[in-house]
């Protein structure tokens, strides 16, 4: 099959061939022609299929008639992420360039007035993260009932992030006509219940779910002890790596992400970090800084990570074994890409054997160790507590939440009830990392107006003696672990270090008797 053959309009097939695109993608060769025809469409696929280009081509040769009117965009793409709904609009700069469209970008992190402005002049395409495009709304700044089309794009990682009431309330919003298309990676039973109830007799397309891993990547398993040790290993093996052009770290954390970042730079490694908490224009500066090669090494964590373009990428470091195996999958299909070779390392500790085991099940292959075993690893008493007590709950310097592992070198197993819950709760955790400062706009950027009712102020929303100022950290109840437990060997911390306890901050009310007495 050509992209001639899908019926993509004169004007789409010069950019796509321009772009030097030859033959479409299954995805694309199936989503296509029904969406062209106006078909709702369930697309079970994930980055690196092509998938964007499966919604993006047809968008654009559909919307080579009508005009956009102010306030009232034709089309709508929800992302999970910034980068995401920024990767989207390049797409439309690429693939539209014959077709003189307007495309709005509504994501945290930017200002409103530019954003506004955009929307004012009329946008053909918009594309956004859903709390901001919900401010949006709830402000009177923009009407939906203009949407003829609506993508909902990665919608596992929009369950996974806590955004799936959102995208029911826009589903909602939105013309019941409206042509959908719908994107996901897994089908899991939300998303599921979700597709039922907003898609209209939708056709299924689905293509194989990376289960395997490319046999261009050579993968190894590291033994580590854990704390400082494992940021010793890392760098051990970064320096002897061969043929290291770039690498992209990942760490399960975000938290760990900014250490980690820290710890390379101070140890002379041109490194940057990309992670829920980095405002948005630092996360372009660090996407921007590896792929021009300013920087050779990206610290991640996997939600700001997740479905980005980055060409070419020799090694990929696992800092932290990922807890879910697809995302191993995933991270490690960075490298090693379109027939190239590349190394994807992973570091262990003995508290990591049971997801090494989940993803070698994933992946039905065995990965070797390479310098030994964690039977080899030596431990200093400390590392041997910290991590015992970690088991037992008690908290760590890590301020890592229990999560049940395994031991499987010691041949004990936990209670299966009790690894899955902790394992739900570190999934929880990771995804609410990420989370509410991926859509939450800089305060300062929000209009002196009484809040709404949604999600972000939701988590903005405390008691109002405990946000005396804009600059103390937005208060997340949702995470389990608001304190920042500072577990940098480099960097010691002097008193309270960033963290300012919410009581110190409180106003205090003298008793009137006594400030009658000082007066
Ligand atoms: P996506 O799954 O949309 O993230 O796309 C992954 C990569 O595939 C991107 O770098 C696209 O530019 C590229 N791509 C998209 N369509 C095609 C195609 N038909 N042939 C080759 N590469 C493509």
């Amino acid at each position: 099959m050509t992209f001639k053959d899908t019926g993509l309009s004169e004007k789409v097939l010069a950019a796509v061939e321009a772009a030097g695109y030859t033959t479409p993608t299954p995805i694309q060769a199936q989503a296509i022609p029904h969406a062209l025809q106006g078909r709702d469409v369930l697309g079970i696929a994930q980055t690196g299929t092509g998938k964007t280009a499966a919604f993006v081509l047809p968008m654009l040769s559909r919307l080579e008639q009508g005009r956009a009117r102010a306030r009232m965009p034709r089309t709508l793409i929800l992302e999970p992420t910034r980068e995401l709904a920024a990767q989207v609009e390049e797409n439309f700069l690429k693939y539209g360039v014959n077709s003189r469209l307007n495309v709005a970008l509504l994501i945290g992190g930017v200002s409103f007035a530019d954003q506004e402005a955009k929307i004012m002049r009329g946008a053909d395409v918009l594309i956004a993260t859903p709390g901001r495009l919900l401010d949006f709304f709830e402000r009177g700044k923009l009407l939906l009932q203009g949407i003829e089309i609506l993508v909902i794009d990665e919608a596992d990682r929009m369950l996974d992030m806590g955004f799936i009431p959102d995208i029911e309330k826009i589903c909602k919003l939105v013309p019941f006509t409206r042509q959908t298309l719908f994107f996901s990676a897994t089908m899991p039973p939300e998303i599921t219940r979700l597709t039922e109830a907003f898609l209209h007799n939708p056709v299924r397309v689905e293509v194989a779910r990376a289960a395997s891993t490319a046999t261009t990547i050579t993968k190894a398993l590291v033994a580590s002890a854990g704390g400082g040790a494992k940021r010793e290993t890392l760098r051990r093996l970064i320096r002897g790596a061969e043929n290291l052009k770039n690498a992209i770290i990942f760490c399960n954390r975000k938290r760990d992400v900014a250490i980690l970042h820290k710890s390379l730079t101070k140890h002379g490694f041109r490194a940057g970090a990309l992670h829920g908490d980095m405002d948005q224009t630092a996360r372009m500066a660090s996407l921007e800084g590896f792929k021009t090669g300013d920087v050779d090494l990206l610290v991640c964590s996997d939600v700001a990570a997740r479905g980005l373009d980055i060409p070419d990428v020799s090694h990929v470091f696992n800092f932290d074994v990922p807890t879910h195996a697809e995302d191993y999958v995933h991270r490690i299909g960075r490298t090693g890409r379109a027939g190239r070779s590349g190394t994807a390392l992973t570091i262990v500790t003995r508290d990591d054997t049971k997801y090494v085991d989940g993803i070698e099940k994933l992946t039905a292959e065995k990965i070797n160790w390479m310098g030994g075993s964690l039977d080899d690893i030596v431990e200093t008493e400390d590392q041997g507590d910290e991590r015992r007590s970690r088991r037992r709950g008690e908290g760590s310097r890590g301020g890592r939440p229990e999560r049940g592992r395994s031991d499987r070198s010691r041949g004990r197993n936990r209670e299966p009830e009790s690894a899955a819950r902790a394992e739900r709760f570190a999934r929880a955790e990771q995804a609410a990392d990420e989370q509410p400062r991926e859509e939450r706009p800089a305060r300062e950027e929000r209009p002196a107006r009484a809040p709404r009712p949604t999600r972000e102020v939701r988590a903005e929303e405390q008691p109002r003696y405990e946000q005396p100022r804009a600059a103390q950290p937005t208060g997340d109840r949702r995470r389990p672990d608001r304190r920042r437990h500072h577990d940098d060997d480099d960097t010691p911390v002097v008193g309270l270090g960033d963290h300012v306890p919410s009581f110190l901050l409180r106003p205090v009310r003298l008793p009137t008797k006594a400030v009658a007495v000082e007066d």
